[in-house]
């Protein structure tokens, strides 16, 4: 182990020159505490939308390869400053991007998956004793293609490169100042973990808590890379420890509450109930990198031999989805897929779970009490998911954060606007 430190500032952190100046003097503190530092940040507040929303003013159908060559300029701009920023206040600093440092990624534009980091030109670096400020979010294939990781990636950038230098801790600095028992956006009592387990935490990040990326928890797990969620703006708090489950005790069955409005759902109708059909389906979705969640498949209907499959995937694939499914017709008739955009997904959370029984029934309890309908269910060891209509999803979150007792009087410090749910 080095006493290094990997940082990492969300958009949010360095959404102007003043907070990028603010973002520095996180950075030299780190410094100043005797730690090589290296920085991982994000685009400028929401350039990223901002330069997805201009490709879909030029096309509706803009190519992927040129989505990443458009997106990763986002956070070029973000490491010059903050490298300005830092020389300005004396600290010899260098900004790096992926193609530069070598950020090595699969051929999928993107959502590509980190494959390496090369390390040589990083360590040159940190032994010349500069910080070192790194584009998140972006990686290069072997052949020099630009890709990027997927929204919300800079923070599995950071966790990656913290542990392909074997840092001590990978810090990920954001507008709240932990990881809550839901977000605290939407509800305002939900209280701060001072520890949670990779587990839960990439059940949490999975189900939609997007104070962090699910890549970036798996990466942690995987290298066993202790990560704090902290404040960008109260650098007195130390946020919430993300760590391995042996260094913690479980007490209480449901640790977290978490929303994802970003899924649709599909109910292929009337497909033959024979070997192969939904092998069919998932293996044409899956070729395409297209990630299905929750799937249903009804029971057989005797009299014509058919049932029906229902299955979740993100909005943003439904277009290539609807065509995909298209191309199987003599399998499925595309006629009969019902799309259905009302969809949250409400999950509960807890490793402590296993070994308590009646987590489901409280939860489907607490639907009745509300009087809502709910059309899918899923389970894993972990978590259960219930997907709902959008319009009941705050009021869910706030009375399961009550029936599992995840509220706390303290109040949750976020920056911005409330999200539009
Ligand atoms: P950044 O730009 O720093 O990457 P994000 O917007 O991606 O920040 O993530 C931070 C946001 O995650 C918070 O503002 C909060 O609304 C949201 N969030 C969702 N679930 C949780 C949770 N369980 N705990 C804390 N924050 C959460
Ligand atoms: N800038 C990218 C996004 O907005 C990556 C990130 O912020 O993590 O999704
Ligand atoms: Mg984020």
């Amino acid at each position: 182990m080095r006493n290094l430190v990997v940082q990492k500032f969300g958009g949010t952190s360095v959404a102007d020159t003043d907070k990028i100046m603010n973002v520095a003097k996180s950075v030299i503190r780190e410094k100043e505490l005797g730690n090589d530092v290296v920085v991982v940040v994000s685009a400028m507040g929401h350039t990223t939308d901002y330069l997805m929303k201009m490709a879909h003013e030029i096309t509706q159908t803009p190519s992927s390869r040129e989505i990443d060559m458009l997106l990763s300029t986002g956070e070029g701009v973000s490491i010059a400053l903050l490298a300005m920023a830092l020389q300005a206040q004396g600290y010899d600093a260098v900004s790096m991007n992926a193609m530069q440092i070598g950020i090595i990624t699969e051929n999928i534009h993107n959502k590509a998956r980190i494959i390496n980091i090369k390390t040589d030109k990083l360590n040159k670096y940190l032994e010349d004793g500069k910080i070192v400020v790194v584009a998140g979010f972006q990686g290069v294939t072997e052949d020099g293609e630009i890709t990027t990781l997927g929204r919300g990636g800079s923070d599995t950038s950071a966790v990656a490169v913290a542990s392909a230098l074997k840092a001590m801790r990978c810090d990920i600095y954001t507008d709240v100042d932990g990881v809550y028992t839901t977000d605290p956006r939407i509800v305002p009592k939900a209280s701060k973990m001072e520890y949670v387990t990779y587990d839960e935490m990439l059940e949490l990040a999975s189900l939609g808590a997007n104070v962090l990326h699910p890549r970036a928890v798996e990466t942690a797990k995987l290298f066993d890379m202790p990560v704090r969620v902290r404040s960008s703006f109260n650098l007195e708090d130390y946020g919430t420890l993300i760590m391995g489950e042996n260094k913690m005790e479980l007490c209480k069955p449901v640790t977290g509450v978490a929303l994802d409005m970003s899924q649709v759902r599909l109910v292929v109708c009337d497909v033959l109930d024979e070997p192969g059909i939904a092998s069919k389906i998932f293996t044409t979705l899956s070729d395409e990198n297209i990630s299905v969640d929750t799937i249903i498949q009804s029971y057989a209907r005797l009299h014509n031999n058919t049932n029906d499959i229902a299955f979740t995937i993100s909005k943003t694939d439904l277009p290539r989805a609807m065509e995909l499914l298209g191309k199987i017709k003599h399998k499925i008739d595309v006629d009969k897929i019902i799309i259905d955009e009302d969809i949250a997904k409400v999950s509960i959370v807890g490793a402590g779970m296993i070994d308590s029984p009646g987590v489901a029934s409280k939860m489907f309890n607490t639907f009745a009490e509300l009087n809502i309908n709910i059309k899918m269910i899923s389970t894993s060891e972990i978590k259960i998911s219930c997907l709902i209509g959008k319009a009941d999803a705050n009021a869910s979150v706030k009375a399961l954060c009550e029936k599992f007792d995840l509220e706390s009087d303290v109040v949750a410090v976020v920056n911005g606007d409330l999200p539009n749910v």
